[in-house]
């Protein structure tokens, strides 16, 4: 659960632009453009490797593998500066950031060193990236809990998700659904309510995928794609009759 606090505000910041020409090295592979100053192979190497493998998994996972997204010209770019000094102050990121993403231009910012970058935050920056990639940027049809849930769907420690929510939902302590698509958790102050929503984020992509398959889950995405609307998307795919009656399923399956 503590590693939701991780990742409130990386989504959609603006992105400061990096001219070429500033010094920065390009070390290349399949999906990915390192960009860097100075740094030993090794760790070229072990950031590109991991990059690839969470491609893969997350590609797979959400059954995206039959699509193939970015190579050659088309590559995500990872800005890997030297050390947090030079990352906050060409990035003017938060004093705890340990990364930031911008999903349209497919790049993500780091330093060497970053606490949690390559096991926690590279993991869900792709996994927005690559999921922004499939249903289409800036489509106003896709809510922050999908975003989100799919994100945190890459987060492999997190099987208490479900017993800390069917307390919540007997507490009567619950973010509804409609409430879910209007929150705007960014700038939040009220931890246990971000954490909540991250976790009923998290819940509901778990729910579709588990109990309906990946196979659906694309044609629900593809829908959401196609026809810019999130309950024709549902009922497409899902044959939900409308938004409460997929809430009165995701809630059952939370207590089941
Ligand atoms: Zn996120």
């Amino acid at each position: 659960m503590r590693r939701f606090k991780l990742f409130f505000i990386f989504l959609l910041l603006p992105l400061a632009v990096f001219a070429d020409g500033q010094g920065w090295q390009v070390f290349k592979s399949t999906h990915f453009v390192v960009f860097y100053k100075d740094a030993s192979e090794n760790s070229l190497n072990e950031l590109a490797q991991k990059a690839e493998n969470c491609y893969n998994s997350i590609t797979e996972d959400l059954g995206f593998n039959r699509f193939n997204f970015w190579t050659w010209d088309n590559r995500a770019k990872i800005y890997l500066f030297n050390n947090h000094e030079e990352y906050k102050k060409e990035t003017h990121a938060a004093d705890w950031s340990a990364g930031e993403a911008n999903v349209a231009s497919k790049t993500i910012m780091t330093f060497q060193t970053a606490p949690g970058f390559l096991d926690n935050i590279l993991p869900h920056e792709l996994a927005h990236i690559i999921f922004n990639e499939m249903v289409g940027f800036n489509n106003p049809a896709v809510p922050l809990w999908l975003q989100e849930g799919v994100a945190g769907y890459q987060q492999r420690d997190i099987s208490s998700v479900k017993a800390y929510l069917a307390n919540k939902l007997r507490q009567g302590n619950f973010i509804s659904l409609d409430e879910l698509s209007r929150t705007e958790v960014s700038g939040s102050r009220d931890r246990a309510k971000v954490e909540l929503f991250y976790a009923e984020s998290y819940s509901l992509v778990k729910y579709l995928i588990s109990e309906f398959g990946r196979d659906r889950f694309v044609f629900f995405c593809q829908s959401l794609r196609d026809d810019k609307n999130l309950a024709r998307a549902l009922s497409k795919a899902y044959s939900f009759a409308g938004m409460e009656d997929f809430e009165n399923a995701w809630k059952t399956y939370i207590l089941e």
